[in-house]
């Protein structure tokens, strides 16, 4: 059955995922087009909480200062006046939930009276298929309906962390391995040793979440780097340096962080950093990834003050050793599981055994994970961006297809797109991406129904 109830007179966009990007994306359509009917579409419970903001966890606080998190780029005080009018909050690292209570506040305005009612249609149901042969797209969703739309953004996010590198088949399978890292109950995961593969911000949440005494945590990651913690750090002026290659960048930016300090410096290239990632060969962002991302990731991605202390807190208790190694192995054992790990500069490997396993790699982008994607891949409408972080698409969003070419009405948000501009995860950058996709998409639809117009002889 397909659902044509939106007329064609107004244009409709399906917005798949209803995350923090594609929310925002919907919103910017409706706040910017005073005809666009947008359908989002989402496939678990909540909308407006997506993985990251979804957590009614108390342990799980926001990366990013309060005042750093507003959802509008052109509205930088909206999340704090936001709080502030919830119960006096002011600026810090909130819960990660309370960030989901003011997505759904947002939600709520856009459908409300104040808001555009009747122009957003909130559809709970994945999409599976997206069919662009016809004269519009048409979605085709997992419970058998299909939804046609004059444009497609695909806000769905990257999948769970891919399986745990050396981990054999048995070893995954086994109950003490844990392939999703957020869906950890604290009071029933085991009790004793446990290893946590990959040593970012995922790894943290995952220690603070389980952190109790009779638990010891064994971090295991390629170069065994921390998050550093956030600290006060002035806003200061772009480096002097070069920044036209990695390794220039990285000289201009020790440089400058020699006279503002490292957390001034990192931040400093926030707004540049799509520029300068663009500015870099294909070569040299492979060359960043395998270099530099490690460190850079560290003191870009930091971890809020308390949960810092908390972390030092279980390494002074030696409840946390962090290990740069490879894990080797992991098979199930009588009880837990076996790892052999490699640490960095040994020739031999040591064997331990853990009443669990914590696959905290972070995300995956393995787009092919995903049956929309998949299929779109499988058409050859989508490929994956060279460098494998997602999907390609061409500089205003647009999805590419297997030759390159820009798929008419298809766009891709948020961190699926890391590929064609590196920062593409937090809000900070999210909240401007979504704006200017919105910009492109409206600017497009109105282009082409301009053309589509027929011409009247004079
Ligand atoms: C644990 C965690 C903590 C973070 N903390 C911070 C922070 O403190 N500050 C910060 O700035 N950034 C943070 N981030 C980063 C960032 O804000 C998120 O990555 C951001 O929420 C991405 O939003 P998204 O909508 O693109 O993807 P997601 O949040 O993953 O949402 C995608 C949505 O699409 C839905 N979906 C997927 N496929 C389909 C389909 N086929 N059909 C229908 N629905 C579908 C999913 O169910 C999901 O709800 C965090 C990220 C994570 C993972």
């Amino acid at each position: 059955m397909t659902d044509g109830s939106a007329s064609h007179a107004a244009p409709t966009v399906v917005v798949v995922g209803g995350g923090f990007s594609g929310l925002l994306t919907a919103i910017h359509l409706l706040d910017n087009d005073r005809q666009v009917i947008v359908r989002l579409l989402e496939k678990s419970e909540t909308f407006g909480g997506g993985r990251a903001y979804g957590s009614a966890n108390g342990q799980h606080l926001l990366n990013v200062r309060a005042s750093n998190m507003s959802a509008f780029p052109d509205r930088p005080d909206h999340f704090l006046d936001w709080l502030q009018a919830r119960d006096g909050t002011g600026d810090g690292f909130v819960r990660r939930g309370v960030y989901g209570e003011y997505l759904q506040a947002l939600l709520r305005g856009a459908l409300g009276e104040g808001g555009h009612p009747g122009r957003l249609l909130l559809e709970r149901d994945e999409a599976v298929a997206l069919d662009l042969n016809g004269t519009r797209p048409s979605v085709r969703l997992a419970l058998g309906r299909s939804l046609t739309a004059d444009a497609v953004v695909l806000a769905t996010g990257l999948g769970l962390p891919a399986a745990a590198p050396g981990a054999a088949c048995e070893g995954i399978g086994a109950p003490a391995y844990f392939a999703d890292p957020w869906s950890l109950d604290p009071a029933t995961a085991p009790a004793g040793d446990i290893l946590l593969i990959g040593s970012g911000l995922t790894m943290v949440d995952v220690a603070s979440q389980l952190d109790r005494p009779d638990r010891r945590f064994t971090v295991v990651s390629r170069h065994g780097l921390l998050p550093r913690s956030h600290g006060p750090a002035a806003v200061a002026p772009l480096p002097d340096g070069p920044l036209t290659t990695p390794r220039e960048t990285l000289r201009s930016l020790r440089a400058h962080a020699a006279v503002v300090g490292w957390r001034s410096a990192v931040d400093s290239l926030r707004p540049l950093t799509p520029a300068i990632w663009r500015g870099w060969s294909l070569a040299e962002r492979r060359r960043f990834l395998r270099h530099g991302r490690a460190w850079w990731d560290v003191h870009r991605h930091r971890m809020a003050p308390r949960i810092a202390e908390r972390m030092q807190r279980l390494a002074d208790e030696g409840r946390l050793s962090v290990l740069a190694a490879r894990l080797e192995s992991l098979e199930p054992a009588a009880e837990g599981l076996v790892a052999r790990l490699r640490r960095r500069g040994l020739r031999s490997a040591e064997t331990r055994t853990f009443a669990a396993a914590v696959n905290c790699t972070g995300l995956s982008a393995d787009i092919l994970g995903a049956p929309l994607l998949r299929d779109l891949a499988g058409q050859g409408r989508l490929r994956p961006d060279p460098l494998k972080l997602g999907i390609d698409v061409d500089d205003a969003f647009r999805v590419r297809d297997t030759d390159g070419a820009p798929v008419a009405g298809l766009y891709a948000v948020g961190p699926l797109v890391r590929g064609a501009r590196w920062e593409s995860v937090a809000v900070p950058d999210l909240r401007k991406q979504t704006a200017e996709i919105a910009a492109t998409l409206l600017a497009d639809l109105r282009a082409e129904r301009q053309a589509r117009r027929p011409v009247t002889p004079c």
